[in-house]
């Protein structure tokens, strides 16, 4: 055999042909090489590749075919499996295999290795000894119990926060190690992440397990694929590009937090880590396990038609009783600093007894929109169709787009008042007001403003663990992860702009932000209260969340998409095309929608293009066409053939971008 079939990391479909340095006459050879490293020359560059396949001919004219220039033969090839899950990704997703592949090793796998490359003997044990595991609850452990031994398997996991998922986890970790395998982890942020890990090394302080995110050093990452390709490293956990981690001898992945959104990358390849991380566990038959409060609506909707398993962990360990959540009609209550006098009294409550509390608004910065009140002008970004925010740290207006940072005008540009407005509330101002309603109290602000490193994050949880703070101030950077035992109220502000945002997975998201955060609250043997400001107390969001059932809630908002014929009921796919003009845009996907209409069959519904809800975001004009099918694999079939078609469109000069997103999170 003479020829191999090589990924090259570059966007363009398909796999290149390459002639072997030496053709391989025995199968052992053929089977050798699939999977490894090689350099190839490439349009004048030379590029590294994988290796996926060696075959007999090559379908471009032999003249036309160029010879691979080194096999890299010190890297130990990447397997089956992990080429069956990159391309599988390439499939679904519709990108160059390539691409997927540059995404799914880390920067510098081949270029550094001589220098990580350094097998080091580890006190590894396949056996180990577990560290002061609890007794596993009757619920926990029928929940393990549900979980297969081996064999594919999906189990959705569904307990409130604090039910003991983490217990389950390890348990179901300790039990796949003891059979020799390795164990997949993965967390929708970096805090969740580390905080796993930390759980996994205390738990198993003799195994070997590693931690990657994007955070990490890169070659930390590359020495964690390597030690996990050798069967070193025996558990990875990570954020999703931990998806891709090559574990040779995989035997379980848990996905924590499953609903969460950051599972999606929303550029460049945009795939979903669990959605992948299912996939993973089909191709190579194992069990996975998928983690949450608030499951998302498609993984419900598998469990209640039995495609998944479904454990149940309804009540909380340690807490046994769930705080108590009552909403505060906001059209009935005098606001101050956005408080109303309910929840002010319930704060100063907390105060005296030196208990924490927590406020909770979903928006950084001071003031959204600075304006004049005589003119009308309003503070835009001049580079997105967004208005700016005025931050009051640096007494400056910021993008949260494009991050465009402007000096604040002393007077109108328009009209000159001098007397402008500052409309509307983020945490900064809050925090303000927080301060003035109590002087006394200690503030903590958590927001990416004030926490912009992951260091930063952990020294507010030593200072809270501390007792250093009185009331702690945030976005959903809270909502997540730690417990604060003193921490007995929550406050949410200002629930209801979620509740009518146009995106339809609006109600789903807020219902598990308001959830998340309630956890927060008497997570220990203090009872925990939550009180949510809202104009709306009739919703029935608020009526399923009063009563903290989320299967009430689920089942609503299921019977509603289905009416509505939205996922998971239907599969949706969204071309996003940007260009410095707006006529470009809509020139291509005018284009777009014509071949699209051309190659739909009925099962395939083809809208029109529309701008995207940012019309225009750093200087780009941004729109889109949705395609929705009742069927995967219509929709599936129908795109195979339309990106072909795209990729093959002549693209005038102009600076045009565009990319399909596959089951789309944002519109
Ligand atoms: P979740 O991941 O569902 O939020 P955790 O697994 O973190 O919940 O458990 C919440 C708390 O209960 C933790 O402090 C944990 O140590 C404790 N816990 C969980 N399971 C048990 C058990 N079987 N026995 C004693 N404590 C437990
Ligand atoms: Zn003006
Ligand atoms: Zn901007």
């Amino acid at each position: 055999m003479e020829f191999a079939r090589v990924a090259v990391p570059v966007r363009l479909p398909g796999l290149f042909d390459y002639r072997l340095p030496a053709p391989v006459t025995d199968s052992a050879s053929a089977e050798r090489l699939p999977g490894r490293m090689c350099r190839v020359p490439f349009a004048g560059r030379e590029l590294d590749g994988v290796i996926m396949e060696i075959v007999d001919r090559s379908d471009i004219p032999v003249e036309q075919v160029r010879t691979v220039l080194e096999i890299d033969e010190d890297l130990p090839s990447l397997p089956k499996s992990w080429r069956d899950l990159v391309r599988f990704v390439s499939d679904y997703y519709h990108e160059p295999l390539g691409e997927v592949v540059a995404l799914a090793l880390p920067a510098g796998w081949t270029a550094r290795r001589k220098r990580w490359y350094a097998p080091r003997p580890l006190p590894s044990s396949s056996s180990p000894a577990s560290n002061g595991a609890p007794r596993l609850t009757a619920e926990q452990q029928s929940a393990c119990a549900q979980v297969p031994d081996a064999g594919y398997g999906a189990t959705l996991l569904q307990g409130v926060t604090g039910s003991g998922k983490t217990e389950v986890y390890l348990s179901l970790i300790a039990r796949t190690l003891a059979a020799g395998q390795q164990v997949l982890v993965l967390a929708p942020e970096i805090n969740l992440a580390e905080q796993l890990h930390r759980a996994v090394s205390a738990r198993l302080p003799q195994v070997d397990s590693r931690l990657v995110h994007s955070e990490r050093a890169k070659g930390d990452i590359a020495r964690a694929w390597l030690a996990a390709l050798q069967g070193e490293a025996k558990v990875v956990v990570g954020t999703r590009l931990a998806l891709f981690a090559p574990l040779s001898e995989l035997g379980l992945i848990v996905v924590d937090e499953e609903h969460d959104a950051s599972y999606k990358q929303q550029e460049g390849v945009r795939y979903h880590g669990r959605d992948m991380a299912v996939w993973r566990a089909h191709l190579l038959g194992i069990p996975i396990v998928l983690g949450s409060a608030t499951p998302s609506m498609e993984s419900y909707r598998h469990a209640t038609s039995g495609r998944y398993r479904w454990a149940r962990l309804p009540s909380r360990v340690l807490a046994p009783n769930l705080p108590r959540i009552t909403c505060i009609d906001t059209r009935r209550e005098q606001l101050d600093g956005g408080i109303t006098p309910t929840l002010r009294a319930a704060l100063e409550q907390r105060l005296a007894r030196a208990e924490q509390s927590l406020v909770f608004l979903n928006r950084r910065g001071y003031a959204p929109v600075m304006h004049c009140r005589f003119c009308g002008w309003l503070a835009d970004c001049r580079h997105c169709a967004a208005h700016l925010v005025f931050h009051a740290s640096d007494r400056r207006l910021r993008c949260h787009h494009c991050g465009a940072v402007q000096s604040l005008p002393r007077a109108c540009p328009d009209c000159g008042n001098q007397d402008l407005q500052l409309t509307g509330r983020g945490t900064q101002r809050l925090e303000a007001q927080l301060a003035a309603l109590f002087p006394t109290a200690r503030i903590v602000r958590v927001d990416r403003d004030s926490h912009r490193r992951p260091a930063d994050w952990a020294a507010t949880v030593r200072a809270l663990e501390r007792g250093e703070a009185d009331l702690l101030v945030g976005t959903q950077m809270l909502a997540k992860g730690h417990d604060f035992p003193k921490l007995t109220l929550v406050g949410i502000v200002d629930a209801d702009s979620a509740l009518f945002a146009a995106d339809f997975r609006g109600p789903e998201r807020l219902f598990a932000q308001l959830m998340q955060v309630a956890g927060r609250a008497g997570r220990a043997h203090l009872p925990g209260e939550v009180m949510v400001q809202t104009g709306r107390p009739d919703h029935p969001l608020y009526a399923a969340l009063l009563s903290q059932d989320y299967d009430l809630f689920a089942r609503e908002e299921l019977s509603h998409r289905q009416r509505a014929g939205l996922p998971p009921y239907s599969f949706q796919a969204l071309l996003v095309a940007d260009a410095p003009a707006l006529d470009d845009v809509t020139d291509f996907l005018a284009r777009a929608a014509e071949s699209a209409r051309r190659i739909a069959s009925a099962a395939v519904m083809v809208y029109d293009p529309v701008p995207m809800r940012l019309a225009r975001r750093a200087g780009r004009e941004r729109a889109q066409l949705l395609i929705e099918s009742e069927h995967r694999p219509a929709l599936q079939g129908f795109l195979r053939e339309w990106v072909t078609a795209l990729h093959g469109q002549r693209l005038r000069r102009s600076g045009l971008r565009w990319r399909v997103d596959v089951d789309p999170l944002e519109f």
